[in-house]
């Protein structure tokens, strides 16, 4: 066997704690002035007014180059201020794609022309991204995408249809993953990258409503949207390494494992002072499970802090937040008989409502960001097993 694990959580930096506190302290003032409703799924809440106030206060974009709206800041202390945000249940929707993973790969790949366009945008939570990546016949299998790619005159222009892709009716940009050329023997030839404006002629963006009834992803067809040369990000033909790189960043982040955090949160209060030993126990595994996730995401951190790919541990880390996030609710479900009601959108939700929404969005988040099995097949491989 030839596993290469390594998970040394690092120490936080000097300050870290500093601007936790900081950062507590700004939420609890924003909940009270823009009147958001805590819900740790990332995903759940859009509000640009919450995003451009976290700009404001120089907390996007934290750990790039002061050129392009940067504050210099490490993985580490991006590492605290986000699972604030998710403990506190912000709501991050508009900016959180963006932050995490177009913008470092903007950061990485893209022109200089492109970094000082967009990235200041981003940071100041202006600037919203989607993913471009899955299609009809194509998720897991990644490398089969149809959309295609064909050179004109003047740059780009872009046939096909992407599908799941959150946000696309709120976004300014989707970097795409299109077919330019031949796919070669490894099928990862070929392949490249292009940052289309969603307002595009040419752009159709059709609602997919999930099963709680809201409108969070979509279908975008491109019907021969013509981009500039310009769009191109990072070189022609090299697209998978990009993407592998931007999958990196999807999956590592303390969002794995969070999104059942406020209903664990909600249940705890609710049983407060009625449990028996057998229901402490529980929890306390629950919370010791969370706490062994904290310190597997803190390391992903530590590596990307480090220049290193932590492409196999954020795998491993999705996988066991996601096996997480689905225990919370099958031990909350056990311990007291909670009625599962629907939530509304936005809207305050007590233990009832936070079930409701996590039995109804479980399924999902072992999907996005890559499948269990895909996830898995990661892991085998590094451990020589396939
Ligand atoms: C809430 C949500 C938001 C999303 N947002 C976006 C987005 O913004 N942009 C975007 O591009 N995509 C997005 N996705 C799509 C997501 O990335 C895909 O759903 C995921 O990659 C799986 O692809 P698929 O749905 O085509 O399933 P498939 O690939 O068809 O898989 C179906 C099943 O077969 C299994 N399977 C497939 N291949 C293998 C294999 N080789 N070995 C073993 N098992 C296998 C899978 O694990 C899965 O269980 C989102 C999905 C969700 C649920």
């Amino acid at each position: 066997m030839t596993a290469s694990f390594s998970f040394a959580p690092p120490r936080l930096p000097e300050g870290a704690e500093a601007l936790r506190a900081e950062v507590r302290a700004f939420l609890g003032e924003s909940r009270r002035t823009l009147g958001w409703e805590p819900n740790s799924n990332f995903m759940a809440n859009f509000s640009a007014e919450f995003s451009r106030s976290l700009g404001a206060r120089g907390l996007l974009g934290m750990t790039w180059p002061k050129a392009y709206g940067g504050r210099v800041r490490s993985a580490l202390e991006r590492f605290v201020v986000t699972e604030e945000l998710l403990a506190a249940g912000a709501p991050c929707a508009a900016h959180w794609i963006a932050d995490r993973q177009s913008g470092p790969l903007l950061l990485r790949f893209g022109t200089e022309e492109q970094k000082r366009d967009i990235l200041p945008r981003i940071a100041r939570g202006e600037c919203y991204f989607s993913i471009g990546m899955s299609e009809p016949d194509s998720g897991s299998d990644l490398a089969s995408v149809r959309t295609r790619a064909t050179r004109t005159p003047n740059g780009w222009r872009i046939e096909g249809t992407k599908v799941w892709t959150s946000n696309a009716h709120l976004n300014h940009y989707a970097i795409t993953l299109a077919r330019t050329g031949p796919a070669g023997q490894s099928r990862h030839e070929g392949l490249s990258q292009f940052l289309i404006d969603l307002k595009a002629d040419g752009v159709g963006i059709r609602p997919i409503v999930n099963m709680l009834g809201d409108h969070e992803f979509n279908e975008m067809v491109f019907d021969g949207v013509e981009i500039a040369e310009d769009r191109l990000l990072g070189r022609e033909g090299e697209g998978w390494k990009q993407v592998t790189s931007e999958l990196a960043f999807e999956r590592s982040g303390p969002e794995r494992y969070f999104s059942t955090f406020h209903l664990l949160d909600a249940a705890i209060t609710a049983l407060s002072g009625q449990v028996d030993a057998t229901a402490k126990a529980q929890i306390g595994r629950l919370i010791a499970h969370f706490v062994s996730l904290r310190s597997l995401s803190l390391a992903v951190a530590g590596k990307l802090d480090a220049g290193e790919n932590p492409g196999v541990a954020a795998a491993l880390v999705k996988d066991l937040g996601n096996a997480f996030e689905r225990e919370v609710i099958e031990v909350i479900r056990g311990l007291a008989p909670f009625v599962a009601s629907r939530p509304e959108p936005g809207g305050a939700e007590d233990v009832s409502a936070a079930l409701g929404r996590a039995v109804l969005q479980v399924p999902s988040y072992g999907l996005r960001g890559g499948t269990k099995e895909i996830m898995r097949s990661i892991i085998a491989r590094e451990l020589g097993l396939r």
